[in-house]
């Protein structure tokens, strides 16, 4: 066995959260009136729960920071989850205004409601479950917001950084027992992950303000296309960011790219961006160096758009890892229900045979400290063995 696998996290079911979402604002009233854990003065959020870690809360303020006084349209916040999750929310939605509406799906304005309430139960379940997410909103007249646009991103430090050894246990998904086997050198630095995930997150909000949400699409699979062209291009972005403060390819830069490539079946596929980060890390430091955020965003959707294959392509590369996956003894229940028509497809099985190659070399190298080039090894090899 390989790895353990988690299902996707983006399936929400919409006839779930009416109700819920009604229970919320209700709650959130109430909450306003007789609860004081959660306040916000003006823009600025002032008390949430403790931090355990002062340093990572540096980190996190000053990324926050950073990007407000960069996109004076945007208000960025962070909100950590943990135990007080539901009062986080809660003060979120009832500060939304009226007449607000989510960015991250491209719809027509007679949809505005039911888009709403998708992105408020998935902000929910992502504030619920400490994962990683950032929403955008187009803020309603009366939002006590001052500025248009609103970018939650939601990081709880405790579960997802607080040491080398948790961010590395946290991306692979791996029990104790395979940890313990996992060589040093390809942990994580925490600091490094936090900094990475503060703009990969702040990108996707960028990501809806620039170019919109994702796109309507009536093609099977076409959601989850372009959720993974969203997800490529906020990885090269963040690479690009964090190899311009370093000023070269760093350890960090290199295990990222590593884990990227064992995520085709560790998390989502949609996720697994490895063919568009590992290029910027072949991209000059020194000309990344000199460039602004908005060359760094240009760069990433060219990186993208050279990595990323058109809608078929992408098809054809799923419909081939389910079947790797078989191959590899990896649960293919982890893509869910739109694989059966992939399940049916006819497969290359050169394409099937490398995506295997690949997850079995950098799954041993987790092992090894040593330097993995960055280009997947050739098919030769696969067939040899
Ligand atoms: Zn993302």
């Amino acid at each position: 066995m390989y790895a353990i696998q988690h299902p996707p996290i983006n399936n929400i079911c919409p006839a779930l959260v009416n109700g819920l979402m009604h229970a919320l604002k209700t709650l959130a009233m109430l909450a306003l009136l007789f609860n004081s854990t959660v306040i916000f003065a003006g823009e600025q959020k002032m008390v949430t729960t403790a931090s355990t870690n002062g340093e990572l809360d540096t980190i996190i303020k000053g990324k926050i920071n950073y990007y407000n006084s960069m996109y004076p349209d945007i208000r960025f916040v962070h909100l950590e989850g943990g135990k007080d999750w539901t009062g986080e929310l809660i003060a979120i939605i009832t500060m939304l205004g009226s007449q607000v509406s989510a960015m991250d799906y491209e719809h027509p304005p007679e949809l505005r409601e039911d888009v709403m309430e998708v992105s408020l139960a998935r902000l929910r379940r992502m504030l619920k479950y400490d994962i990683v997410s950032a929403t955008q909103f187009r803020l309603g007249q009366d939002s006590i917001f001052e500025r248009p646009q609103l970018c939650v991103i939601t990081l709880n430090p405790d579960a997802f950084v607080a040491s080398d050894r948790a961010a590395t246990q946290y991306m692979l998904d791996v029990s104790d027992e395979v940890l313990e086997k996992v060589h040093p050198s390809r942990y994580l630095n925490h600091k490094d992950h936090l900094e990475f995930t503060l703009d990969h997150e702040a990108y996707h909000c960028l990501d809806s303000h620039y170019h919109g949400g994702a796109p309507m699409t009536h093609e099977t699979l076409g959601g989850e296309y372009h959720l993974f062209r969203r997800e490529s291009i906020a990885d090269a972005y963040a690479m690009a960011k964090h190899i311009k403060s370093r000023r070269k390819v760093t350890t960090y830069a290199r295990n990222m790219v590593h884990y990227r490539a064992l995520w085709l079946f560790t998390d989502s596929p949609n996720r697994c961006t490895f063919e568009t980060i590992r290029e910027v890390l072949k991209y000059p430091p020194d000309t990344l160096v000199t460039m602004s955020d908005m060359e760094l965003g240009k760069l990433a959707i060219e990186l993208r758009d050279g990595a990323v294959r058109p809608y078929d392509g992408y098809v054809r590369q799923r419909s081939a890892a389910l079947k790797a996956a078989k191959v590899l003894g990896l649960d293919p229940a982890l893509y869910g229900d739109q694989w059966c028509d992939c399940e049916k497809m006819e497969t290359d099985p050169g394409l099937v045979a490398s995506l295997v190659n690949r997850y079995r070399y950098y799954y041993d190298q987790l092992f090894t400290n040593n330097v993995i080039p960055l280009e997947a090894p050739p098919l030769t090899k696969v067939l040899q063995r």
